[in-house]
This record gives C-alpha cells, structure tokens and sequence, in this order.
C-alpha cells in the first residue's frame, strides 16, 4: 500500500482539494469537528493573508495574537533558513550558539534580575515548567491563579486556568487555589473604595489566611489578562501581590505569553508598573511564532538555587535551535525597526479611533486598551452594563457577537472576541493606514450591535 492510495485526490492543491483533505482528516482546535468551514489560506504578507483566490484579509488578530512581526517578515524567514543550513537540531543537552544567544537576549531584555531560561514549545509547557519548578524550590503545594486567564491546554497550564475550557479537563492537578481578577468594569466585589480585590494584596492576603500561606508556592497571573476580556489592572495591583508573595516567600509568576515582547507598547506588560516577578512566562510574541517556542526566565535567586539542585524538566525540543534562531532574529528585527515603539504608536491611534467610535456607537460600553492590545465590551445598555452576549455564551445567544465577526470577515478584516470582548490585536508592525481601515469597518459592523442595544 502507497500513500497515494488513500488520498482524496493527487492532482494540483486547489483550495477545494485544501478543504476536503482538511475537512477530512484535521482534527482543529476546541470544536465540533463538523461545524467547521475553515477558509484555505494560501499565503500572508506583513498585516495581511490572503485565500486561493485572491482575496485578502487584514489580521486584525495577529492570528492567535503571536504574529507580532506580521506574516513572512522576509529577515526572519531568511534568519530560520540560514540556521536550516547551520543546523537543524541538536539535543538539548549541547550547548549551541542561538539558544546560548536568545537566552542572554532574554536576560538583557528583561526588567530586573530576571536571568536564566529554559526553552519550550509553547506557553502551556514554560507554564507547567514554572510551577514544578516553583513547587521544587519552595518545597510547597499551593499555587494560586485567577479565574479570568488562560496559561494553556495541557493538565497542569488547564488546571491554572480559568476560562470553562478548563471545566473539560477536570478534574485537574491538584492544589490549585483561585483568587478573583480586577475586572474594574465589573467588579466581583461590587468595587467599594478601597475595593480589596481590585487592589489585589488584600484578597490575596485573606485567601491566604484560609489556605496557609506556608503550604503556598506561588501565586500565576497575566499581568494584563488576554484572551479572557483584555483586562488591565489598577496601579498599584502588582505592587500589592508582589509585596504579599514577598511577605510569605511565595514566587510570584507573571504569564507574558500574549502579553509580552512589545504587545502592551512596553517591552513587556510588568513593564508599565516596574513591577518584577520571580517566574516571567514568554511565548507568542518572543519569536511571533514562526517556529514554535516558549520561555521560562528565572531570576538570580532561583538561577542560583539551580546551579546546585536538579532542574526536573526537559523536552525533546526544549531549546529548538530553529526556533531559538528565529527568536534572536525576531528581537533583533524588534530594536531595529522600532516595533515597540510603533505598537504604542498604533496603539495610540487605535484608541483614539475606538474612542470617537464610541460616541457613534452606544454599544460599546468599555474600551481597555495599551500599545495594540485592546477589548472592546459591547454591552445592551451602558447603565446596567448588561453584556451584548452572556458570559461562554454559545449558538444562537452567541449569534449578535458572530454576525459581527463575520460581516467583519466579509469586509476583509479578520477579528475575533471573547464572548462579548472584541478583541483589537493587529501586528505590531501595522501602519496607519491599515489600523484606518480597520476602524472604518469596525464603524460599519458595529451597527449591528446597536440593533441589540436597550438603553
Ligand atoms: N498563557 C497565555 C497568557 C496565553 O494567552 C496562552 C495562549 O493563548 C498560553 C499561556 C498557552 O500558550 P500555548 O498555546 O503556546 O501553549
């Protein structure tokens, strides 16, 4: 029996042979495998990708919010094939030049002591690294996290998480403990002043009471909350959980995975509040994703408890040399075109976009946005703030917040949204005139949410 024997068709990659294969034998990312029609893409370039008949579409996503340098930015498609021709591969327990060379990028880039990595191939397994690591040098169980956050879909990155993603994998690994999130717009405290949840130290204190802080290794947070909601703390917040984990000798893990390397128009979200943690989690934006990668950075202190004690973890591939080649080239294409600078400039002009929008527009109740990270909550009324579409709302109470998206899609820009949060994250690279044309059609599909409004 030959390969060919089972194929559909042998004949050229049409866009429709792409879909039957695809429909066929591809299982995709949490659906119902026969509810899906995924267009065939054919190719990308900077802001854009296109299908196999031409048409173009602006992403407005950066995909899954990892494309920070845009589709097939041609220094870093030339910087992985050179390291193609050098070499391919070598186990993780050589030493090799763009792995030793991102590392020290890392650490030279970092905000404080943070100094050693340890590569991965994604988010998820830099996360699960960080809590067994946390767990090793503590010598304790604990780990608290939040309910709006997503740190990955293998067992442990899922039991952190909040999002009901995590409701399919339960029950999960044990000993996690969750705390709530500062969701100003809607607060879970009802936001008295000083509101104890939304200034952070003090509901972690007091889940710290119940939990016994000793039995604690660390306390998991996005430092702005990505795909569930876009969600920028107070001032103040980090400060307030690094003062209490610091209290208690916890180590505290800020996951940058979407938030990281230039997304929030500062090299790195903790950036905006010089706020420091023990554990810094990067993915995504490190080498925007052309190989995959992720990153565990420790600090000095716990560098330095691993020079005489066992690193418990490894992978195949952990410090892929394609994928450390990649991540040098990104950072460096980073500092040589200005892209932090240009995703708070662009930021700028998004926001500023978002705000006249919503003067035209009543249902958009809240606009969260640094550098191009940005959610846009569409509400039915501004006063009761009742959300467009309920919280894992699905089918057809989901249905005003698709036809949105896909009317959208239908003017050739690709947006998606966290149940009632569009979410506004284009690639750092985007120009002026493409963040315009975004906000043009945002103008236009946005009326479709005001039919729904009910103020
Ligand atoms: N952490 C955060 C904040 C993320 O947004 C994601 C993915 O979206 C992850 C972790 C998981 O990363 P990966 O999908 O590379 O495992």
């Amino acid at each position: 029996m030959t390969i060919t024997e089972h194929q559909i068709d042998t004949g050229a990659w049409t866009a429709e042979r792409v879909k039957a294969v695809d429909k066929e034998y591809v299982i995709h990312s949490w659906s119902v495998q026969g509810s899906l029609d995924p267009i065939p893409v054919a190719g990308g370039s900077g802001s854009w990708f296109w299908d196999y008949d031409g048409r173009k579409y602006l992403d407005f996503q950066s995909q899954l919010v990892n494309l920070n340098l845009g589709h097939q930015h041609p220094r870093l498609v030339e910087a992985i094939r050179a390291q193609a021709e050098e070499l391919c591969y070598i186990g993780p327990g050589f030493a090799e030049r763009s792995r030793a060379e991102l590392a020290e990028m890392i650490a030279n880039l970092t905000p404080g002591d943070l100094k050693m990595s340890f590569f991965t191939t994604g988010g998820a397994a830099a996360n699960e690294n960080a809590v067994r690591l946390a767990r090793h040098v503590t010598g304790r169980h604990k780990i608290v996290a939040r309910y709006r956050s997503y740190h990955g879909a293998t067992a442990g990155a899922m039991s952190l998480t909040g999002d009901p993603r995590r409701w399919a994998a339960e029950p999960g690994i044990s000993g996690v403990v969750r705390m709530l999130d500062p969701y100003t717009y809607r607060c879970p405290a009802g936001h008295p002043d000083p509101c104890p949840v939304c200034s952070g130290g003090p509901h972690l204190e007091e889940l710290l009471q119940y939990e016994n802080p000793e039995t604690v290794a660390a306390v998991i947070v996005e430092p702005v909350t990505g795909t569930n909601g876009l969600l920028y703390p107070p001032d103040g917040y980090l400060q307030s959980l690094r003062e209490v984990c610091d209290r208690y000798g916890i180590i505290l893990i800020f996951d940058e995975v979407m938030a990281g390397f230039g997304r929030t128009g500062e090299w790195f979200a903790c950036n905006h509040w010089n706020v420091t943690p023990d554990i810094l989690i990067t993915a995504k934006g490190l080498n925007s994703g052309y190989v995959p990668l992720g990153a565990m950075t420790v600090n000095e202190r716990i560098s330095d408890w691993l020079r005489t004690n066992m690193f418990w973890g490894g992978m195949t591939y952990a410090g892929h040399p394609l994928a450390c080649a990649s991540g040098v080239a990104s950072l460096r294409i980073m500092q040589d075109e200005g892209i932090v600078d240009n995703s708070r400039a662009m930021g700028e002009r998004l926001g500023a976009g978002l705000a006249q929008l919503a003067e035209r527009h009543p249902s958009i109740g809240d606009i969260r946005g640094r550098g191009l990270f940005y959610g846009v909550e569409l509400v039915k009324n501004r006063a009761t703030k009742e959300p467009l579409v309920p919280f894992n709302a699905k089918g057809p109470a989901a249905a005003p917040v698709g036809k949105l998206l896909k009317a959208a899609m239908e003017r050739g820009v690709y947006l998606t949204a966290n149940f009632n949060v569009l979410r506004l994250t284009p690639p750092l690279v985007i120009n002026a005139a493409e963040i315009d044309l975004a906000l043009g059609v945002l103008d236009e599909v946005l009326a479709l949410a005001d039919e729904h409004y009910q103020g």
